[in-house]
This record gives structure tokens, C-alpha cells and sequence, in this order.
């Protein structure tokens, strides 16, 4: 099947940006060039961060704690998204001066709900009101999170 949005230098480019994301974390010149690959608009994550993410147990929000491991129809589903503390676009929510990164100090797992809510009211979730949620969060998973 034709891609026919895909120009020529597309490639090209794509490959630059995978060498470039390959020596900035150290990874497979594979795993790179499937981070730097856009799909429906969806952020490419590292496996081993989608790995440790997905065992939170509940939203990181102290004030819904929403399960994230639920089962619907029979199924396991985790409802976990990955929010950005500081995003990773100069026009995202909470970028600073050192902007976002894909690093667990960066990233929080939330509801779908709450992280709706945490990027379209920046001001109320600042960097500082998320920061300690983060931690809190990633000690629960270090130490053994869900399960
Ligand atoms: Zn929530």
C-alpha cells in the first residue's frame, strides 16, 4: 500500500533524525528510527519506558487515583496515558527553558481524564503541582507498583 503523503526527502530526513535520537539515547538504530517514525500522531515511546509505565497502578493525581488496570468484556485494558511534566513541543503545555524530555523525571502516568484536564489548565498544573506527584508515582514503581 502507497503512502502518498510521503515525499522523497522524507526518508532521508527520517534516517538523520534516527542517527540523531540513536547517539542521544543510546539505543538501537531500529528502536530509533521506530521512535522517529510518525503513526496517526501518536508519540513514539521507548519500549523499556512503556514497560516500566505500565505498572501503574492508578493515576497519579492524588485526587482521583483512578484504577488503570481494569477489565472490560473479559479483557485487560490499561487505561494509562504518559503526560509530559514539561511537553516536549516549544508549543505544549509547561515547556521550559530546558524543555520536556522522554525521561521518567519528566513523565507522569494519569487517567485520560486527568490529562486532559492537567494540559488544557496549565495554570493551575504547574510544573511545581506535578513534580511531586511524579515522585510519588515513580517511587510506587520502583518499589513494586501494581501486582
Ligand atoms: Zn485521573
Amino acid at each position: 500500500m502507497g503512502d502518498e503523503s510521503r515525499k522523497p526527502g522524507m526518508d532521508r530526513a527520517r534516517k538523520r533524525q534516527a542517527r540523531v535520537y540513536q547517539a542521544k539515547h543510546g539505543c538501537s538504530y531500529t528502536e530509533a528510527l521506530r521512535m522517529v517514525t510518525p503513526r496517526r500522531g501518536r508519540i513514539r515511546r521507548h519500549s523499556r519506558l512503556i514497560e516500566y509505565f505500565s505498572r501503574a497502578a492508578q493515576c497519579a493525581n492524588p485526587h482521583c487515583m483512578s484504577p488503570l488496570h481494569v477489565v472490560c468484556d473479559g479483557h485487560p485494558r490499561f487505561l494509562g496515558e504518559v503526560a509530559h511534566i514539561q511537553s516536549l513541543s516549544p508549543f505544549g503545555p509547561r515547556f521550559g527553558p530546558v524543555g520536556g524530555r522522554d525521561v521518567v523525571e519528566n513523565l507522569i502516568v494519569l487517567c485520560p481524564s486527568c490529562h486532559r484536564l492537567i494540559d488544557s489548565d496549565v495554570a493551575s498544573y504547574s510544573v511545581e503541582r506535578l513534580v511531586p506527584w511524579q515522585r510519588v508515582q515513580s517511587a510506587a514503581l520502583v518499589g513494586g507498583g501494581h501486582e
